[in-house]
């Protein structure tokens, strides 16, 4: 067993340490978030995925937009967000996003996806619609996009997305690639560091970031061969969060890390070249996304 990982006894399971307990804010901006994101019908992750910062994201005016729909064609045992038949993609999700980045007087909009493996372009042409029709409404606006690995289309939709000019351009490693078989069956650790790897070397100034969270089951080495990998593909950005069970049918937590083994792993990760990290139990891909400097 590694040192400052506090493994789990099964009849503790559902007992969370001190750290990971927490009060819900839902003060400030919350009610308005709130009443933006559901009389435009819009879909966002803080939502579907049970995100545990969504009180407090909320409450700061920030929310991470779910576009496509909130079906999934893939079915990753990490995640809460349902899998199915997903619908054609909508042509009214565009001027709604934008009429949220008015309303809400965004900055900074994080847009995300599910997998949608049944377009021939993965999705990307509506990501680009999107950041089209927000940023003809709000110029100044900043985007970071979060997106699936377009596993059969990878060359397609990096050329798709090349006009889009996002700011950061996000894809999320998730976990050790030990791990794909159980938490994320259908995807590829190559093939989410290749697709980081053509956003670098085919956009100008693009920033690119990856997440992982911990607390699968992986090892330290494991993890630091993710870091070393992600680094190896020039990848700026990282957070480092602790996996908790979204839903009742999601993996179980292996293992709770400690505050201190984040913030361990925040120092190699900056010592390895990242230029931005958040780590801490409840870092997730979004969570402060908008703040210029983390490190
Ligand atoms: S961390 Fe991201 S997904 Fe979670 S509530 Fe905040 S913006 Fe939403």
């Amino acid at each position: 067993m590694q040192e400052d990982k506090a493994q789990i006894p099964k009849q503790q399971k559902r007992r969370l340490p001190p750290w990971l307990r927490r009060p819900l804010p839902t003060g400030g901006s919350y009610q308005h978030t709130n009443e933006v994101l559901d009389s435009l019908g819009l879909q966002t992750i803080c939502s579907n995925a049970n995100c545990p910062n969504r009180g407090e994201c909320w409450s700061r005016g920030t929310a991470t937009v779910l576009i496509l729909g909130n079906i999934c064609t893939r079915n990753c045992k990490f995640c809460s967000v349902n899998s199915g038949r997903p619908e054609p993609p909508d042509k009214t999700e565009p001027s709604r996003l934008a009429q949220m980045a008015i309303q809400m007087k965004l900055k900074y909009l994080v847009i995300t996806s599910v997998d949608r493996d049944d377009l021939p372009d993965g999705g990307a042409g509506h990501f680009r619609d999107c950041i089209d029709t927000v940023r003809q409404q709000c110029p100044d606006i900043k985007f970071e996009i979060l997106v699936p690995d377009f596993r059969n289309c990878q060359t397609r939709a990096v050329e798709i997305l090349r006009d889009a000019l996002p700011f950061v351009f996000a894809h999320n490693v998730e976990t050790v690639p030990s791990l794909y078989s159980i938490a994320r069956a259908g995807g590829d650790y190559q093939q989410s560091l290749n697709l980081l790897k053509m956003a670098k070397e085919n956009y100008n100034d693009i920033q690119t970031k990856s997440s992982i969270m911990l607390g699968l089951g992986e090892t330290d080495d494991e993890v630091e061969q993710v870091l070393r990998g992600l680094r190896d593909v020039d990848c700026d950005r990282l957070t480092i969060g602790q996996y908790l069970k979204p839903s009742k049918d999601s993996l179980d937590v292996v293992e709770y890390i400690t505050p201190a083994k984040f913030d361990f792993w925040k120092q190699k990760a900056i010592e390895l070249g990242f230029s931005w990290v958040i780590s801490g139990p409840f870092a997730r891909s979004s969570y402060f996304a908008e703040q210029q400097n983390a490190v």
